[in-house]
């Protein structure tokens, strides 16, 4: 039973108000509130259990990477990865993205080579690849979205021509709320010999995911966004894939041997996690995983989907509001603009007066805003401890911005 006031009762800061105001926090999609476990996991590790991590042989050394290193096996779970030699624990999704575009696509691609992506991705499953064109000649191949917001898995399919060498494609809309069929998209590269890099920031914090099933090659994570720590995060590199990788950033931990002459690597993950890693950062991303693994990530889905029908019939009853993307089983982010000259700004000045905290802006999303002809909209987006009276709350606060500003 999905308990919504037992669980918020978890997130110590959901009880603060703001401007005098209970917090109604939809910001989700930018990054979540974290529960108690994960607080007093950061404190602990810092307070008690402080070292370096694959160093020392003394006891906290030995500790903090007992720790450490147990996450890897956490994260393969979460993900259904079969191995924890499939994960690379890192810093979050940019980069992870950034990773496979050094490590794997670098050294593999050529002028004339495409990577096929969508209209709609987050600007860090853009900017790598941007790299790779200004660079050496990767020309990046741009498929449309369609007006309801929907992304075809058919377009993209499509797309994928004799020179395509990767599909680079989110999971998750993080504006539209748009679910993708990265399973289809995945099977159809995979007939043609293509790699699919899916980028899981907003899909692994809605629903289950399975990497084995969803048959990706890479997918990547980011821990502040499912309830952890910032600076935590992870990516699913499928065996295949890790072997053609070179290593990209080098330094401590990485190696094998290093002599005047010559270097050797060590093997697996860790051969591209160069340095001190965010230790108890990343140990405080298995603890929030290891949450939502309890409370199960199909309970967090039919929560969320409640939510997103009960928010969607509430703002489409506000004739004033332009809501962008009308997927009928979109995930609960909703961006939106009002009719007249009011700025998203504004919106979300008067919202957070009231206690409302959403995000205004353009949402590192610059070729879906240009799509869209919009320079900046409001995006209200929920977690899993959301509920239907704040949704009412966002309503009135919406009704009050319209009269102030409409
Ligand atoms: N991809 C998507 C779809 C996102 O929503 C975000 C964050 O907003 C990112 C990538 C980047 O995540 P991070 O900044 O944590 O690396």
């Amino acid at each position: 039973m999905y308990d919504v006031s037992k669980i918020r009762a978890d997130f110590p800061i959901l009880s603060r108000q703001i401007n005098g105001k209970p917090l109604v926090y939809l910001d989700n999609g930018a990054s979540a509130q974290k529960p108690q476990a994960v607080i007093d996991a950061v404190h602990r590790g810092y307070a008690q259990e402080y070292a370096n991590v694959h160093r020392g042989l003394h006891t906290l050394s030995n500790i903090s990477t007992e720790r450490y290193e147990a996450v890897r096996a956490i994260v393969a779970r979460f993900l259904g990865a079969g191995s924890e030699e499939e994960i690379i624990l890192n810093s979050g999704t940019t980069e992870g993205i950034n990773m496979v575009s050094y490590a794997w696509a670098a050294p593999r691609l050529e002028a004339g080579d495409e990577i096929v992506l969508s209209l709609m991705e987050h600007h860090a499953n853009i900017v790598p690849w941007h790299f790779l064109r200004e660079r050496q000649g990767v020309q990046l191949k741009w498929v449309d979205v369609e007006p309801t917001g929907a992304l075809d898995a058919e377009k993209v399919i499509a797309a994928i021509g004799p020179k395509t060498k990767l599909v680079a494609i989110t999971q998750l809309s993080n504006v539209l709320g748009t679910h993708v069929d990265v399973t289809r998209i995945c099977a159809a590269a995979r007939e043609k010999g293509v790699a699919v890099l899916v980028d899981g920031s907003q899909g692994a914090v809605h629903a289950p995911v399975n990497v084995a099933e969803m048959g990706c090659d890479f997918y990547a994570i980011t821990g502040h966004k499912l309830y952890g720590p910032s600076g935590s995060g992870a990516i699913y590199v499928k065996r295949e894939r890790m072997e053609e990788m070179r290593p990209f950033m080098g330094g401590g931990d990485m190696i094998r041997d290093v002599t005047k002459e010559a270097v050797s690597y060590t093997s697996g993950p860790m051969r591209f996690e160069a340095g001190t890693p965010g230790i108890v950062q990343t140990i405080g991303l298995g603890v929030a995983l290891e949450y939502l693994m309890e409370l199960g990530m199909e309970n967090v889905a039919a929560h969320e989907a409640g939510l997103a029908a009960y928010a969607r019939t509430r703002l489409g009853g506000l004739n004033w509001l332009e809501l962008q993307g009308t997927t009928p089983d979109k995930a609960a982010i909703f961006s939106f603009t009002m009719q007249g000259a009011a700025h998203a700004h504004d919106i979300s000045t008067i919202l957070d007066k009231k206690g409302v905290a959403v995000r205004a802006g353009q949402h590192c999303a610059q070729p879906l805003m240009e799509h869209l002809g919009l320079s900046a909209t409001c995006r209200a987006s929920f977690g899993l401890y959301n509920t239907r009276e704040e949704v009412d709350v966002l309503v009135e606060a919406l009704e009050l911005a319209h009269n102030l500003l409409g």
